[in-house]
């Protein structure tokens, strides 16, 4: 008699996975996905390996996030690759679009310069929109109210690194607000006003700085310039809290309102990181030096032991921390 066979294959090879044991205390966390319906092949790459490498064992849910409805093969074979729930929101276009307050002659023109200039996504208007977004929409959308803390995952990202514990609990017990695994200088051309401008804010808003903030992480010579340090922020670990306070809400609204998402090109990563730096006490930024982690055309590397223990696959060689153009050692001189 035939063997009963499984997708062509005689059952008898089969070797079932062991059941997942869940842990018994979880976060209120999520996964948080902003990707076009283009993006499917290459977020489920990223996803997949989150799934191997950490969620298998976690069950975390995920959010993901378009200005476009995502279609529903984008639906089907994203949820497909996870046992844990899955969701998809389709972002207001007032939380989008450029604001109808902005000089759209005034834009164009900043675009054109920069365009002349090659300087990276100057000429886009999504991009842009995008950057906007992370700023100050992503945790005002419907989808992410209920949650407190949040994973932002980019396509065709690398997790080099089994992750055997849990990072948002350590966020939570250690009472961090803001995790990153790589740190950098921002172009100048992005962002020329950007400094003046949060200068302008903390100076009409001193008491929203606590004490023992990260100034000196984004500026060399006690908030006279800014050095141009950022957290990456296509990995960020982070408290939703944070971005939904009080000062930051501020922060983002004056920001939005000097117009510089458009006349300039400022980034979610430089805007996020002044927030972090200004707002948190230092010791609520964490470097999740054990995760490895790449986005083109950086990676961070776990180093020695921390290679060891995560399985790590990347070269130990190759690791963006100490490169010249890294601020984690900038990081490392807060402690
Ligand atoms: P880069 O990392 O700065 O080169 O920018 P990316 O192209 O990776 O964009 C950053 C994130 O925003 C990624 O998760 C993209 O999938 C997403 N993204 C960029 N532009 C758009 C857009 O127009 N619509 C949507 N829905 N997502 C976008
Ligand atoms: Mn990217």
């Amino acid at each position: 008699p035939q063997p009963p066979y499984k997708d062509g294959v005689p059952e008898q090879y089969y070797k079932p996975s062991d059941p997942v044991q869940l842990p018994e205390r979880k976060a209120n966390a999520t996964f948080v996905m902003l990707v076009r319906n283009s993006d499917g092949p290459n977020i489920m790459n990223s996803m997949k390996q989150i799934e191997d490498r950490f969620n298998r064992k976690f069950q975390y849910p995920y959010v993901f996030l378009n200005d476009q409805p995502f279609t529903e093969n984008f639906k089907k074979y994203i949820s497909q690759l996870t046992d844990a729930p899955v969701e998809f929101g389709l972002i207001p276009s007032d939380h989008w679009k450029q604001p109808d307050w902005i000089d759209e002659a005034k834009a164009t023109a900043a675009r054109e310069d920069m365009m002349k200039n090659n300087v990276i996504y100057g000429g886009s208007v999504p991009y842009r929109n995008m950057c906007r977004f992370n700023s100050g929409f992503f945790y005002k959308q419907e989808l992410l109210q209920k949650y407190k803390y949040y994973w932002r995952v980019e396509p065709d990202v690398k997790f080099f690194c089994d992750i055997d514990y849990d990072p948002f609990l350590l966020m939570q017990d250690e009472q961090k607000v803001y995790g990153f695994t790589i740190t950098l200088y921002e172009y100048e051309t992005t962002i020329p006003t950007l400094w003046e401008t949060a200068k302008e804010f903390i100076k009409e808003n001193p008491e929203y700085l606590p004490a023992d903030n990260a100034m000196s992480f984004v500026s060399d010579d006690g908030g006279l310039t800014y050095n141009r340090c950022h957290f990456w922020s296509n990995f960020e670990i982070a408290d939703m809290d944070l971005w939904r306070s009080e000062a930051y809400t501020k922060f983002f609204d004056y920001l939005d309102r000097k117009g510089g998402f458009y006349y300039e090109r400022w980034g979610d990563a430089p805007v996020h990181s002044l927030g972090a730096a200004l707002f948190a006490n230092k010791s609520q930024i964490h470097f999740f030096n054990d995760i490895g982690y790449r986005h083109e055309p950086f990676q961070h590397c776990p180093q020695g032991d921390l290679h060891k223990n995560g399985k790590c696959w990347c070269d130990p060689g190759s690791n963006f921390d100490y490169e010249w153009y890294s601020c984690l050692s900038r990081y490392d001189k807060l402690f």
